[in-house]
């Protein structure tokens, strides 16, 4: 027989653990299914790989993988886990690759394999307890697939189990990461007796006298003790019996040393005083007879009050469940009692693992297959909050930490970095700090120069690279994924780089509105109401927002186009008190600019027009075109003259007053007029300052003047609109020396 063989091996001799042996035995006699063919070849290629080497101790090397394996079948693992159990060390210690596993004995060995390799290559030396809590959850992140975690734990068992044989150092240094990393997460997937034995082993080695000292008292004192307890449990047994509560199990047993030397501790006491050293523990079938059997319990020994804790109603979070209560013992010391049924037994001893257990089918469901099931399971486990540093980290976390979205980098000093799946090296520059995100010139991912954008995956070291005189780009936006690195780059565009988005914005404007004129528009009265309407303290923050992308070019335009509407006065005005005593006709010809440039009235570019006499429109008013059948080109009138009325609407133009020239000038009018003044000294000055304080320019001024005559002055100006016109016609008409004020057209006199 195979095991057989396998003992006879001088160089390999290990004793076989008599389920593997009868494991060979049903694959030798073709009885074997798939399951133990799977666990039969793992184990032999585990044997042929690790032929030769040998652990510290001078055993073959085979035995770990052996004792692995069977801690594993112990908890209930499927052949799947088992099989992980023996390979789980061939790929760092042989040359056998992962994809050679995978051939063989399929993807879940392999990833089981892998996962247990990975977490091997951690360092956890000198870690706070915060970190150390990092590295729990992180491991529960890495491992998809929770067997890869109870495998490690189970490697970790064993390693504990044969510590002796290694140096003091290493010794402390493995004692220390087992208490801090390995026991904790036995405890968090609810592993009791994986619990207990690492802390017991690395209390042994951690606090060895102390450790010596407990477990000699313990011994010293065992007959007397269990003695007592047996009194105890025979009292319990009859009186259970009698109510027909079926017992499963009724014992006494010491509590762990680790446990009773916490617990000194804690409570600054010697050993002599620690009461619970022992407990009775009682198992029944059914929840109900729990609480059944708590009453008899209380009833035959007094029960010391406020110890009584349910955790079947109220489970732990890695889901215990017991009754504990605590009574006054024959000794007349206390006793601690738990009641439970068998399989809150199984879950307290195997945790995670009695999913195993108790799904005994056999086959590979027995494992923990649905996603569901094992990510509630694995988020009850963690306590996020209390990691949680502000208020916007916990909103960040409420969107991206379901649990298996997160992913667990190292930093080079070996501090863990939770960041959300497909982060990159950008997203962990600016979550150490945003002045590194902000200076990151590159990166190394595991030693390697990376691409900034490449996703980080579990277990990478990042290291990053930064230099003064490097900025982020606004590229990195397209492929950050944290919410804290896109704030921070739009943050640094925003303040560092004005000017160029400044540049960038009136780029995009000038590409809607033409380059012309651009300066002038920016500077212009409109412009600054736009800014102001958009929210923004000026033109230049505007500018900078649009370049920036804050807002678009659409928006600031139509805005622009919305405030030079509203600038426009509406209401018409009447002919009576605008001009009236400006009588004569007007009839002034103007060939518009070539197309391009900014003619006073847009819609007419590069054609002949002239402003109807009819109406005498002014700048600011509604006005419309219309086909002249002459050579006169196109007729400038107001909206709503009498005479376009008649006109048929084909010969209609739509036309409007452009509000400011190629140099961003408002668009004036020129508009010559005759005053007839009292001479006197001073009289034209006069008048001219009413046309300045306007800001109206004066183009042409003459004065002709007759004996015992008014004077006549003549003078051409520049108007802006209708408004304008009319305000500062009427201030010079108020004026005591002005007979008589009237609009002439060109080459009127
Ligand atoms: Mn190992």
């Amino acid at each position: 027989m195979t095991a057989t063989s396998t003992l006879e091996s001088p160089t390999n001799y290990c004793e076989l653990p008599s389920w593997l042996q009868e494991c060979m035995l049903k694959q030798q006699s073709d009885q074997a299914d798939e399951h133990i063919d799977l666990i039969c070849r793992a184990f032999n290629l585990a044997f042929e790989l690790h032929k030769g080497q040998y652990r510290k101790s001078g055993e073959p090397y085979i035995a770990h993988p052996v004792a692995v394996a069977s801690l594993l079948r112990d908890l209930g693992g499927d052949d799947v886990t088992i099989a992980a159990g023996f390979l789980h060390d061939i790929v760092e210690d042989t040359e056998v690759t992962p994809e050679e596993i995978e051939e063989r004995f399929g993807a879940d060995v392999r990833q089981l394999v892998e996962g247990v390799t990975k977490l091997s290559k951690f360092n956890f030396s000198s870690t706070t307890e915060r970190q150390a809590e990092n590295f729990r959850r992180m491991f529960l992140a890495m491992a998809k697939d929770i067997r890869v975690i109870i495998v490690k734990l189970a490697d970790r068992l064993h390693n504990m189990r044969t510590l002796e044989h290694l140096k003091p150092e290493k010794q402390q240094r493995i004692s220390r990461e087992t208490r801090e990393i390995f026991a904790p997460l036995a405890n968090r997937l609810g592993i009791g007796r994986f619990k207990w034995e690492l802390e017991d082993l690395s209390f042994k080695y951690l606090e060895t006298e102390d450790y010596n000292q407990i477990k000699a008292l313990l011994s010293e004192r065992r007959d007397d003790r269990e003695a007592r307890i047996n009194k105890m449990t025979e009292v319990l047994r009859s009186r259970l019996n009698k109510l027909n509560i079926k017992v499963l199990e009724l014992k006494g047993r010491p509590k762990h040393l680790y446990g009773i030397y916490q617990k000194m501790q804690r409570q600054n006491k010697e050993f002599d005083e620690i009461y619970d050293i022992a407990a009775v523990r009682i198992i029944v079938e059914k929840n109900e007879e729990c609480y059944r059997a708590l009453a008899v319990v209380h009833d035959a020994f007094k029960p010391i009050p406020g110890r009584f804790k349910d955790y079947i109603g109220l489970p732990k979070p890695n889901r215990y469940q017991s009754l504990h209560t605590t009574v006054v013992g024959l000794n007349g010391r206390p006793l601690e009692v738990q009641i439970r049924t068998m399989e809150m037994h199984h879950i307290a001893e195997y945790g995670i693992a009695a999913h195993w257990k108790y799904k005994e089918t056999g086959s590979s469901d027995t494992q923990i297959n649905s996603d569901d099931e094992k990510f509630t399971w694995l988020r009850q486990l963690l306590d996020w909050q209390n990691d949680l540093k502000d208020a916007q980290e916990y909103i960040d976390s409420l969107k991206d930490n379901l649990f298996e979205d997160d992913v667990y980098v190292f930093t080079p000093k070996g501090d863990v970095v939770v960041l959300a799946q497909g982060a990159t090296p950008v997203d962990f520059a600016y979550r150490i700090h945003s002045e590194i995100g902000n200076h990151m010139k590159g990166v190394r991912v595991n030693g390697r120069w990376s691409a900034l954008d490449l996703p980080l995956t579990n277990g990478d070291i990042v290291e990053i690279i930064t230099q003064n005189n490097s900025h982020p780009s606004l590229d990195w936006l397209n492929f950050v994924v944290s919410p804290t690195a896109r704030n921070r780059i739009r943050q640094w565009f925003k303040r560092s780089h004005r000017d160029e988005n400044l540049a960038r914005g009136r780029g995009l404007l000038e590409k809607e509105m033409g380059k012309t004129g651009m300066d002038a528009l920016l500077k212009s009265e409109p412009m600054q109401i736009t800014a102001q309407k958009c929210n923004y303290q000026s033109v230049d923050d505007l500018m900078a927002a649009l370049g920036y992308g804050e807002i678009t070019q659409n928006q600031v335009v139509n805005r622009l186009r919305e405030v030079i509407k509203e600038q426009q006065p509406v209401e018409k005005i009447t002919e009576a008190e605008a001009i009236a005593n400006l009588t004569s006709e007007v009839n002034t010809e103007v060939t518009a600019p070539a197309k391009g440039s900014k003619s006073p009235i847009a819609g007419v570019e590069g054609l002949l027009y002239h402003l109807a006499g009819c109406c005498k429109p002014l700048p600011g008013e509604a006005i419309i075109g219309v086909v002249t059948r002459s050579s006169r080109g196109i007729s400038i009138h107001r909206q709503g003259c009498n005479n376009v009325e008649k006109i048929p609407g084909e010969r209609l133009v739509p036309v409007n007053w452009n509000p400011i020239d190629e140099y961003g000038r408002p668009l004036t009018y020129p508009v010559d007029l005759q005053i007839e003044a009292i001479d006197r000294v001073g009289v034209l000055k006069d008048i001219l300052s009413r046309f300045s304080d306007q800001n109206i320019n004066v183009r042409n001024a003459g004065v002709k003047t007759t004996r015992n005559k008014p004077a006549l002055i003549s003078l051409s100006i520049d108007i802006r609109d209708r408004q304008q016109f009319e305000y500062t016609i009427n201030r010079v008409k108020n004026m005591s020396d002005i007979l008589n004020i009237r609009r002439v057209s060109q080459g009127d006199s």
